[in-house]
């Protein structure tokens, strides 16, 4: 199984519209703190599938030379997940899309002039996409219901915990165990705290709580250093990042 990491960066994304602090002049630059907004691949020998589609995710598909995938999972209904569902408008019909009900349907209004193939599914109820397995367990991002995803190619795993605090119920963090690799939210560096995210310490307390095997932080802010200082302290995704398990 193939993870490409095509956008690594928060809601706003970096650099944020009309900021000049260090992180974001390197992202104008060019540099690796230029980040899109949330979206994974998963690439198994059978197929592709994406989780949450980015605002970005025109440039991203472009990116990887990519016109078609087999289904997208939403994690929940927060703009930076799902906006740019639309750029699969006459690209690609028929979308297969897969997420919670309560997740769908406000996702479906928004797009209402699409045609997703709707496929509601519940948490820790597994389904199979492309050979792939997926799971989806409840994470902590209050006020909208939110899922982190399991992802199982019969030989590694991977976790993915969407946008989350760390207080997480105990039968997602039994799920979440012994992951191959752990890509976690860690919007801010070490000494903010928010309810509905965690932080890079936080995110890496709970890496080695779940024993995962690997770890990649995402959903990064500009409020980290400039990314090739920042990525010295802690494992920060970078765009296009690819990792073959
Ligand atoms: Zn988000
Ligand atoms: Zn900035
Ligand atoms: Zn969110």
């Amino acid at each position: 199984m193939r993870v490409v990491m095509l956008g690594t960066g928060d809601a706003i994304g970096t650099p944020k519209i009309g900021c000049r602090c260090p992180t974001c002049v390197d992202a104008l630059n060019g540099g690796r703190s230029r980040r899109l907004r949330f979206s994974i691949l998963l690439e198994s020998e059978d197929g592709r599938v994406l989780i949450d589609t980015s605002p970005d995710l025109r440039w991203q598909l472009i990116k990887m030379g990519i016109s078609k995938v087999d289904a997208v999972i939403w994690t929940h209904a927060h703009y930076d997940h799902y906006a740019g569902f639309g750029d699969f408008h006459r690209v690609q019909n028929h979308v297969p899309v897969y997420a919670t009900r309560s997740t769908m349907d406000y996702i479906i209004s928004y797009l209402y002039f699409l045609r997703p193939e709707r496929h509601d599914v519940k948490p820790l109820e597994p389904f199979e996409i492309a050979g792939m397995e997926f799971t989806l367990f409840e994470v902590n991002h209050p006020p909208v219901e939110t899922m982190g995803v399991l992802v199982s190619d019969g030989g590694k795993r991977v976790v993915i915990t969407s946008d989350t605090s760390d207080a997480l119920p105990e039968e997602s963090l039994d799920l979440m165990r012994d992951a191959d690799l752990l890509i976690a939210d860690a919007i801010m560096p070490p000494g903010y705290k928010l309810n509905k995210h965690m932080n890079a310490e936080e995110a890496m307390s709970l890496a080695r709580r779940v024993k995962a095997r690997q770890t990649v932080l995402t959903h990064l802010s500009h409020l980290y250093p400039p990314h090739d200082e920042a990525v010295k302290r802690w494992p920060l995704a970078h765009d296009m990042m690819s990792i073959t398990l």
